[in-house]
């Protein structure tokens, strides 16, 4: 048995995990795979049913299941909140809470997307690599950190970059059991020429590499990586590294695929996740189907993959994506207008792939 969280959230997150659920269910009816979805208001939405942006029953709902599904929360109408009430708070409550600690961000190029890319063709096409990112600790986290007055009158701003043998070894256990289901390949970035602390990292994610045989392990520094991302983005496969630089390179590679309505993203804790368009609540286009579910409808694929070793779905579901794009259908974030593209809205995507993966799962 599945035990799914829905939660929706705020402006397109309800149009977007809408068509998700739609293509979800689908699959797991056919193949008869039992499952439960139980929803919850986050965000803005509880805090105008329930004063505040995550209730205990919508965090003991997330606690209860095996994956969520996560739409999007905040808006306009809930900016002038105090920060503590604010929708976002929401997403910051159940990634501390669950304990998230490995954030996964795909970064594929679609052949027939490749216009959207800022970059050369010749350059990101065939890239597909994905950013595993150290989420709960590292420098964000790190004690003793603030600012502080000096004798002079001036003032001192500082931060802890700390990571202990346990938090290493966790993240890279799960770069590691991802790579083998893709090319066997692990990059771990850090600054070991300078950082004491990402020097322990290298080490420890080294002697995890020990228990993968099978797996290539390489590293490299923050900075070149950062150049090389740009340079040949097709070369990289998995990318283990901090809090910090994957929270930098992960928007760095994100660039390639060009559209940010394409971009799935999961976050770990073992087994269990938390999974998310990289996407907000889009306040400029909400309700008015203009949304691209797609980014939200790949975030499932990665539940199935990565929560449920759903592989086979996993790969239906992101080969429909694929052929819908292949075969024209374009919200109006990926549309440039060239002949023979339908432009088409949030519903009719949905359908789209639906209507894609009952070929596919029939052949
Ligand atoms: P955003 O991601 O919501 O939107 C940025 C731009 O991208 C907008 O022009 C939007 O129309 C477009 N866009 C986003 N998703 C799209 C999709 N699926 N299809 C087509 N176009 C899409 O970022 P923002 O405007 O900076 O933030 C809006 C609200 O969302 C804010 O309240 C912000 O705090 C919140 N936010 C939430 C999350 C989250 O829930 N994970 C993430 C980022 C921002």
């Amino acid at each position: 048995m599945m035990k799914l969280a829905l939660f929706a959230g705020d402006g397109i997150g309800i149009e977007v995990t809408k068509e998700a659920v739609k293509v979800l269910k689908y699959l797991l009816d056919l193949n008869s795979i039992n499952y439960e979805i139980e929803e919850g208001l986050v965000g803005g939405a509880s805090y105008d049913a329930y004063g505040k942006p995550l209730t205990d029953e919508t965090l003991k709902i997330a606690k209860d299941s095996d994956a969520v599904i996560f739409g999007a929360v905040g808006g306009t109408k809930w900016e002038p909140l105090p920060i503590e009430l604010r929708p976002e708070k929401a997403l910051l409550g159940l990634r501390y809470e669950l304990d998230l600690y490995a954030n996964l961000r795909p970064a594929k190029v679609y052949d027939d997307l490749i216009d959207a890319s800022p970059l050369k063709k010749n350059i990101v096409g065939g890239t597909d690599m994905l950013i595993v990112r150290e989420l709960t600790g590292g420098i964000y986290f790190g004690q003793p950190r603030g600012v502080e007055d000096l004798p002079d009158g001036s003032k001192k701003g500082f931060n802890t970059l700390v990571y202990t043998t346990k938090e290493i070894e966790r993240i890279a256990k799960i770069a590691f059991d991802i790579s083998m289901k893709r090319r066997k390949k692990v990059l771990s970035v850090d600054k070991a020429n300078v950082l004491e602390s990402t020097e322990l990292w290298r080490n420890v994610v080294a002697n995890v590499s020990k228990s993968y045989p099978e797996v290539e392990l390489s590293n490299m520094y923050v900075d070149n990586c950062s150049m090389q991302l740009i340079k040949q983005p097709t070369s990289f496969d998995v990318i283990v590294t901090t809090n910090l630089f994957g929270d930098i390179l992960s928007d760095e590679a994100s660039m390639a695929s060009g559209s940010i309505g394409m971009l799935p993203s999961a976050s770990l804790n073992g087994k269990k996740g938390m999974y998310e368009p990289i996407h907000g609540s889009a306040p400029d286009i909400a309700g008015q189907n203009k949304a691209n579910p797609l980014a939200t409808i790949l975030s499932v694929a990665m539940m199935l993959r990565y929560s449920f070793d759903e592989d086979n779905l996993a790969d239906y579901i992101e080969k429909s994506v694929e052929n819908v794009i292949k075969n024209g259908y374009r919200t109006p974030d990926i549309y440039s207008g060239a002949a023979g593209l339908k432009l088409v809205g949030t519903s009719q995507m949905g359908e789209a792939v639906l209507s894609e993966l009952k070929n596919a799962v029939h052949v």
